[in-house]
């Protein structure tokens, strides 16, 4: 999953002084008992228990829970779930109790983990755990998933309720991974028509992408009107990604998370996908600096790690690829109007009587560091943040190699 990205990213955001425009907290570490509200206990008890030095011992359950090849089993595999689904629950109980309109956690939006077992890099699905956590106080969530894959565990995870509408633009076919989301799957029994899927060929540029975007959600908004948005930013449809074949545009991909923060719903805003890592900290970066409202300048400013944004050095390089769009025109047409004519039949908005609102999952008063007034200090955030890079592994990075310094 490369968190070296999220490193990156990090230290983009501080050196364009982001974070003055916003709080930034060390996340809450989500406990197995957080994670077991979405996931089975066997399956949490196992990576809890996994390591790479004890790996020989659960053979079998390596293969029950799909970890060992797309999943790799590392040293602390656990504690990197705790953190990005920690960070993804404050955000969702922050919305909830309205100490803030936006909340952003870059390191999660795992979207493939399933309730049993592990898929696609992604081992704890965060999304659905903080989900969960919204819908105490929300009676409509609406989920936007615009990374390349589809957003298949989200989905699955609220395919029979009318109570989260999942709406998911990516690659379909030719056995893209993973292999779900036809725009036929539309929910069943009481979540039949919220579940949304947006299937798209290779090579979609800003221009295609952003107008069935913008229609989609303009009639998802008009006909289900959430009280609460969910947007998970997955950077592999962006031009140039490793592992995709979308031609996005930095702009463009940002254009999508502008359009959201315009309808001024409270949104949790994660990350996801993206495998060209250079790429990935200039898109979330820009993605930040959309988010408060900040112009700032396409020359990166010089900062530990500037020789990963060679040659050009700039924020929003040429990405595009030579990949021909396979999005023709009437294909567009045909999803849009079979969206459209699915949301026109949705019955009105649900509601929910909203009676015991059971507890927030985590106690804010057991967790110290949760303290509202030590966290708005200025300074210990200032502290806080600039104790970064813990995610890099210095001379034993082989990204580095890789994908940072000598692949531009
Ligand atoms: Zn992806």
């Amino acid at each position: 999953m490369k968190p070296h990205r999220i490193a990156l990213t990090h230290c983009l955001v501080m050196h364009y002084g982001l974070h003055k425009k916003m709080q930034i907290y060390k996340p809450y570490r989500a406990s197995s008992h957080d994670m077991c509200r979405f996931h089975s206990e066997d399956y949490i008890e196992f990576l809890q228990r996994v390591s790479p030095h004890n790996v020989q011992n659960f053979t079998k359950q390596l293969g029950i829970f799909n970890v060992g090849d797309d999943c790799p089993v590392f040293d602390g595999l656990f504690d990197f779930c705790s953190m990005y689904t920690g960070a993804s629950l404050e955000g969702a109980i922050k919305l909830n109790n309205k100490h803030c309109d936006i909340a952003v956690n870059w390191s999660g939006g795992l979207h493939h983990a399933k309730k049993f077992e592990a898929s696609g890099f992604c081992y704890v699905n965060d999304i659905v755990i903080a989900i969960l956590e919204l819908l105490k106080y929300h009676p409509r969530v609406l989920y936007i998933d615009i990374d390349i894959h589809h957003g298949d565990g989200v989905q699955e995870a609220f395919y029979l309720t009318d109570r989260v509408m999942t709406v998911s633009f990516h690659k379909y076919g030719n056995h893209f991974f993973p292999g779900t989301g036809d725009m036929y799957e539309i929910g069943a029994e009481s979540g039949r028509l919220y579940s949304v899927n947006v299937p798209l060929k290779e090579g979609i540029d800003d221009q295609t992408y952003l107008s069935i975007y913008q229609q989609v959600i303009k009639s998802v908004m008009e006909f289900y009107q959430p009280t609460c948005v969910v947007l998970q930013c997955g950077a592999d449809s962006l031009g140039s990604d490793r592992l995709g074949c979308f031609n996005l545009s930095i702009k463009g991909h940002g254009e999508c998370v502008k359009i959201m923060k315009d309808y001024n719903v409270p949104l949790l805003v994660m990350g996801g996908g993206g495998y060209t890592k250079r790429n990935v900290a200039r898109c979330w970066t820009y993605e930040t600096s959309v988010l408060v409202d900040e112009q700032i300048s396409d020359e990166i400013p010089y900062n530990e790690y500037i020789q990963y944004f060679a040659p050009d050095f700039n924020l929003h390089p040429d990405i595009s690829t030579k990949q021909e769009n396979l999005n023709t025109k009437q294909y567009l047409d045909s999803i849009r109007l079979s969206v459209h004519e699915n949301l026109r039949n949705l019955p009105s908005s649900p509601s929910v009587q909203m009676q015991d609102i059971p507890p927030d999952l985590l106690s804010l008063e057991n967790t110290e560091e949760l303290d509202p007034d030590i966290r708005n200090h200025q300074d210990e955030n200032d502290k806080r943040v600039d104790a970064a890079n813990e995610f890099y592994d210095g001379e034993r990075d082989n990204d580095k190699d890789a994908d940072g310094l000598l692949d531009v």
